[in-house]
């Protein structure tokens, strides 16, 4: 039996603490567990079962069946039916799932139900509509030794798919995962993570709920270096679909090489948004300040270093500096609440840690710089200005609502600074001259760039990054792309 710790309260009832494997809810095979904290708190929120190599052997293996079973001969369009299905019951239970994302990230409650949340459900929908639609071609050839020939193509499922999700987003983006993965025919093996697992139990419940048929969906909460280790190290993986840290990415694309498994890696960013002197300066800045803070910066896509056109640079430092004053931060079920804590005390001294390199290197503390006297794992929000490209805040990423304010004098040297990165995952300029934004948006590198905009995502949008941030995209038709082999059939006729 799972503890439910006293500060739980409001944890809402029955809420999905173990193993989800072949159909199966159950403790892990060691009993072992671990506990999930509550970020504003700082206290103990439940215990979650922790799987071990053997849990992970057994839901790969429930996995494995189900490709040759029941599932292996399921139409696309009964695929789709049931992807349908299931984003009808995150629908449903949006609010639940808002309230568990909330206990467990720490983010104020509103920013599930506005984001996360309405974007899982679309993201089941999109590929809902691919399900029936993966589709090969048939190709022209100059023949075989002087015979005609008939050659086509057909995608299969790549096979038994380990996602490994992070906790910034976690529902969203094991969403992101699953969909395309099952519309493609694949069945997977879900590794949440340990700071906030309890969305991705609760949409495990869903997925049973809708009808997919039991071992097609199997979640393992536990220790990344443990469960996630046995994930990636096992033989009967076919492909590990990762997303987090560029140091576990890298990790995982050397193992992965031994037993040749595909891997999709989503990793970190530094991405820079581009304010220039033409730019509609309330809306760059709103927008601006948007990148830096919602979900306390932990984005993948955080805009953390904006680089302005010197002629508005104390307009923009002063904007987001009243911006970061202007956070409320607090109990993320508190309506006026529009910060909640980082996700673990670990995370919050790393944040600490790189505004005191901040201070250290030379840079201006506009704005925060300090951590709330309160429980819980709470930075204030902080604006660094007259720095450079080349100090430590600028280059690495923080992970927290930190964003570095950068000048620059024409949009040949924003390009440049925009690009003296390892990341490049995303970019946002701000401009009201569409040619010069699609001639920038051209120079940069990175896989998304949004103009007069941030995180403009989309199911429907491949995603992913250039550089460190990552290889491979997920969503569109790419995430059907990433989730199938490609196979020539040649008849000679
Ligand atoms: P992390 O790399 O520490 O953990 C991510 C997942 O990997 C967790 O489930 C964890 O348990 C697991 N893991 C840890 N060690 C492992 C190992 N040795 N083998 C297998 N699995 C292991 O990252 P995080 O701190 O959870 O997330 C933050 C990072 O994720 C940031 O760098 C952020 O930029 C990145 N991120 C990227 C995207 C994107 O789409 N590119 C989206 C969100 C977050």
């Amino acid at each position: 039996m799972t503890a439910v710790h006293e500060a739980t309260t409001s944890l809402p009832q029955n809420t999905a603490t173990q193993l989800f494997v072949a159909g199966q809810w159950r403790g892990a095979s060691d009993g072992g567990t671990f506990t999930d904290v509550n970020p504003t708190t700082g206290r103990p929120l439940v215990d979650i079962a922790s799987a071990t190599a053997l849990d992970v052997d057994a839901a790969v293996r429930a996995a494995r069946a189900q490709l040759g079973g029941e599932w292996g001969s399921t139409p696309g369009a009964t695929r789709g039916k049931l992807l349908n299905r299931v984003a009808d019951l995150i629908e449903r239970d949006g609010d639940l799932l808002a309230r568990l994302e909330a206990h467990d990230v720490g983010k104020p409650v509103g920013q599930p139900t506005m984001l996360d949340i309405p974007n899982a459900a679309a993201t089941f929908r999109h590929f809902a509509g691919w399900a029936d639609k993966v589709q090969g071609a048939t190709i022209p050839t100059a023949g075989y030794f002087g015979q005609p020939t008939h050659s086509y193509t057909v995608r299969e499922p790549v096979g038994v798919i380990g996602a490994i999700i992070p906790w910034n987003t976690p529902l969203m983006i094991a969403a992101w995962k699953l969909a395309p993965a099952l519309a493609a025919g694949n069945t997977l093996v879900v590794k949440p993570p340990e700071d906030a697992p309890l969305s991705i139990l609760h949409l495990a419940r869903l997925i049973e709920e809708a009808g997919v048929p039991a071992g097609v969906v199997n979640v393992v909460p536990g220790l990344g270096e443990i469960t996630g280790d046995a994930l990636v190290e096992h033989p009967d993986v076919d492909k590990i679909s990762f997303t987090g840290s560029p140091r576990v990415g890298r990790l995982i694309a050397k193992k992965a090489a031994d037993t040749f498994k595909r891997t999709t890696l989503e990793l970190g960013g530094k991405s820079p948004q581009i304010i220039l002197e033409d730019a509609e300066l309330e809306a760059a800045i709103n927008g601006t300040a948007m990148g830096l803070f919602f979900n306390q910066g932990q984005v993948c896509a955080a805009g953390t270093r904006v680089l302005v056109h010197r002629s508005l640079y104390s307009q923009v430092v002063d904007g987001l500096s009243a911006a970061a004053s202007a956070q409320v931060l607090g109990d993320p079920f508190d309506p006026a609440t529009t910060m909640g804590a980082l996700v673990n005390a670990k995370q919050r001294d790393s944040v600490l840690g790189y505004i005191q390199a901040g201070r250290d290197g030379g840079a201006r503390v506009a704005a925060g710089g300090g951590r709330p006297d309160r429980d819980g794992f709470f930075v204030e929000p902080t604006i660094f200005a007259d720095a450079h490209n080349d100090m430590k805040i600028a280059q690495e990423e923080i992970f927290g609502p930190v964003g570095t304010v950068i000048p620059f004098d024409t949009p040949e040297e924003a390009i440049t600074i925009a690009n003296a990165t390892d990341y490049g995952l995303a970019a946002s300029i701000w401009t009201r001259d569409v040619s010069r934004a699609h001639l920038l948006a051209a120079q940069v590198r990175s896989g998304a760039v949004w103009v007069n905009g941030w995180a403009a995502i989309d199911p429907a949008l491949p995603w992913g990054g250039m550089k460190t941030s990552g290889t491979g995209r997920e969503l569109g038709w790419a995430g059907i792309e990433a989730n199938t082999e490609e196979k020539v059939v040649t008849i000679v006729l």
